[in-house]
């Protein structure tokens, strides 16, 4: 590959894997294998787009119907609902209590339902347009685009998160400016994305094409991210690891090739903290969370 990073703008790509991706729900492979490529200056790695029209995808809920998911708000809170707790506790209710807070990439706004009671204002940024009617019935203020938002709400909005978005968009330099513009001075900004450094990754062939997919154009390491940070203009961005699977699931990949989600398999929960530290210790844990904060 030969275009610039759009993130850095260097010239200097490695092929970092070559194989089948997973084009939707464990199972839906690509027929022709790709590449993902990590840029030699600023580490993201990035997997060109297969899909036409990238907005028009996630704009007409095509992307929820490749998970197998559907795009029906109800069906989205029963998938989603019990997530959001742990969301908030990241950031912590009090940096939340009477603040403007956007969710950018909200889905169908679980996540703005609960801090609704306590934030003085609720933003949600969604591209799919099946989820619009039921989030301003349910009081938040919706746009399909971080630029939609109006000029007067600029440098408004106390805080926003992004979980597992940044690795969707075509250009995550621009996406995280976008959001840096919504922002007070002193504003926060917390999101999560894979870790590109996930030890399943390196060691599993097979899981290797699992985490790798179509909808993922982007994957970052801690020090990529940081970096990523760095050039939208945050000031600090604290990163943190933490890995959702147990023992059982990393053995289970071994020895079936195929994702069984946590507990197939019984091991003490002495050894599976003890994975689980191992990982997040090493870096090399399946997600990264990061905090970023706008200069006061
Ligand atoms: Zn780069």
């Amino acid at each position: 590959m030969t275009s610039p990073c759009l993130i850095c703008g260097a010239t200097s790509w490695r092929s970092c894997y070559h194989g089948s991706i997973r084009m939707g729900s464990f199972g839906k492979k690509s027929p022709a294998d790709l590449d993902v490529w990590e840029c030699g200056d600023c580490g993201a790695r990035y997997l060109p787009p297969v899909m036409a029209d990238i907005e028009a995808y996630y704009k007409s809920g095509e992307y929820r119907d490749d998970l197998s998911q559907g795009n029906a708000v109800d069906e989205y809170f029963r998938l989603t609902d019990n997530d959001q707790p742990h969301k908030l506790d990241l950031i912590g209710m009090h940096q939340l209590r009477g603040k403007s807070v956007a969710d950018i990439g909200c889905g169908a706004g679980p996540f703005l339902d609960l801090v609704k009671g306590f934030a003085s204002r609720t933003i949600a940024v969604e591209p799919n347009q099946c989820y619009h009617e039921s989030m301003r019935q349910r009081g938040h203020d919706v746009y399909t685009w971080a630029q939609d938002v109006p000029a007067s709400l600029a440098g408004q909005i106390d805080a926003a998160v992004s979980y597992s978005v940044l690795e969707h968009v075509e250009n995550p330099l621009r996406f995280l400016q976008d959001i840096r513009r919504l922002l007070k001075p002193g504003g926060i900004l917390a999101i999560s994305t894979p870790n590109a450094d996930d030890w399943m990754v390196e060691n599993s062939a097979d899981y290797a094409a699992f985490f790798y997919r179509k909808v993922h154009l982007w994957y970052f390491t801690a020090m990529a991210l940081r970096r990523l940070a760095a050039l939208a203009g945050f000031e600090s961005c604290q990163v943190t690891f933490d890995h959702r699977f147990d023992l059982s699931n990393a053995m289970v990949w071994m020895r079936d090739k195929r994702p069984s989600g946590n507990g197939r398999l019984s091991f003490d929960t002495t050894l599976n903290a003890a994975w689980r530290e191992h990982l997040i210790r090493e870096g090399r844990s399946d997600y990264l969370y990061a905090i970023l904060k706008v200069a006061p």
